[in-house]
């Protein structure tokens, strides 16, 4: 197991050798790159204040992660803290999705939307340059209820999209939505998809199988990447049901995006993506001609910082303490759910999520907006949420339940 829980002491030891691995720009000769430590007049480099702080020290110190680090060359003067980067990746794929030891490369991303732009990008280029595709040709398919970042990249890469209903009751795609989406996509002239699946929809935790879209795409001879979309659910879900099948043992499952800096709690800035080993070639610049190995990721330069923050996070719990957070996190959910069955208020909720997502004629919008529930659409709020973090606890749930009117029947 490589994922192991690590005293203070412990993590605070190993940052400070990655970052003793680094070229110190106060300390070393590095005359030649456009970066610096942060200006020291505004955030202060005093030893003392940063004492048993490894990730604002990392802030202060500054290393610039640009590039991917899990494959071919990368810049020396970060190498410590690329390590730490690397170990990141490795406790996501291999600890959390199952791959297999080297069998994929990954970096940390600006967040989910990046990671998924990442993941469209690269297999739009795939299918560009190996199946002689035109964008025209290539169709990004994914739910109605997929993040908005799906229309994000279908813009962006210059593809069309396509969204399948989902059932009503399980909120997931159905094998009837997939087959009228692909043959509306044979009418527009589709040839190729990539499919991104839902690990926890933003808006109501749902969860996509993976065999749905693949049985759909393989009956209708259509050749196509999945991707996975664990924006939300990627800290979540698999530890809440251990027998999920969105991860790399599953042949169809190309890629995945993780968030930390959603259920993780991680500062914002700690997307991450994860895919199988030889396709971050497809979107590889190869005029990133001054960068060490080139440069194979959207964003150009990126603090390591982030990378460290995850890795602090990750280590402190290990994997069993991340499980028993995550028991927790279901129990309260459980609870809410039980009373507003008791109450007779009708909800959504996947068995193995967090969201809680109560029908919006339920809600007053005073109470709404006095406990921050997020609605569907800010002008028609169709439903709300209620999202089970750290900070929600059974006393404010209470509290809320108390005020909801009662007895209201859908
Ligand atoms: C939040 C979220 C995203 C986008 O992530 P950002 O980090 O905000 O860019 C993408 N997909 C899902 C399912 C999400 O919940």
């Amino acid at each position: 197991m490589i994922w192991t829980k690590l005293g203070h002491d412990e993590i605070l030891d190993r940052v400070n050798i990655a970052l003793s691995k680094n070229k110190d720009f106060a300390k070393e000769h590095l005359i030649g790159v456009p970066a610096s430590y942060l200006d020291p007049k505004v955030f202060s480099p005093d030893s003392n204040l940063l004492k048993d702080a490894p990730f604002l020290t990392t802030l202060v110190k500054n290393p610039n992660h640009i590039g991917c680090h899990t494959m071919g060359h990368s810049e020396s003067f970060f190498r410590g803290t690329q390590e730490i980067e690397r170990e990141t990746i490795a406790i996501c794929a291999e600890e959390i999705l199952k791959a297999e030891p080297l069998s994929y490369d990954g970096y940390v991303a600006s967040g989910g939307t990046e990671a998924n732009i990442q993941a469209i990008w690269i297999y739009r280029n795939y299918f560009m340059r190996e199946h002689g595709a035109k964008s025209s040709e290539i169709a990004l398919i994914c739910s109605e209820h997929s993040h908005y970042s799906m229309d994000k990249a279908a813009n962006l890469l210059g593809i069309q999209i396509f969204k399948s209903s989902v059932d009503p009751t399980t909120m997931s795609v159905t094998p009837e939505s997939v087959n009228q989406v692909l043959a509306l996509g044979k009418k527009n002239n589709i040839k190729y998809c990539i499919v991104v699946a839902n690990m926890m929809t933003t808006m109501f935790g749902s969860v996509d199988s993976p065999s749905t879209y693949a049985e759909a795409l393989l009956a209708n001879n259509m050749p196509f990447k999945l991707h996975v979309d664990g924006a939300f659910g990627g800290f979540y879900y698999p530890f809440s049901n251990p027998d999920f099948e969105l991860n790399f043992k599953n042949e169809h499952v190309n890629s995945v995006t993780l968030d930390a800096h959603k259920m993780a709690q991680a500062p914002y800035g700690t997307g991450i993506f994860i895919i199988r080993k030889n396709w971050m070639k497809y979107a590889t610049t190869e005029e990133a001609s001054y960068i060490v190995g080139e440069d194979s990721t959207l964003i150009g330069s990126r603090s390591g910082a982030n990378a460290v923050s995850i890795w602090m996070i990750l280590s402190t719990y290990g994997k069993f303490g991340w499980i028993e957070k995550i028991f927790i996190l279901q129990k309260r959910t459980d609870w809410l759910c039980k009373q507003l069955e008791e109450a007779e208020i009708r909800f959504y909720r996947n068995p193995y999520s967090n969201i809680v997502t109560i029908q919006g004629d339920l809600v007053p919008k005073e109470l709404a907006e006095e406990y921050g529930l997020v609605p569907d659409n800010h002008h028609d709020p169709k439903w709300y949420k209620i999202v089970v973090m750290d900070h929600v606890s059974i006393e404010e749930l209470q509290e809320f339940l108390g005020k909801l009117p009662q007895k209201i029947n859908a």
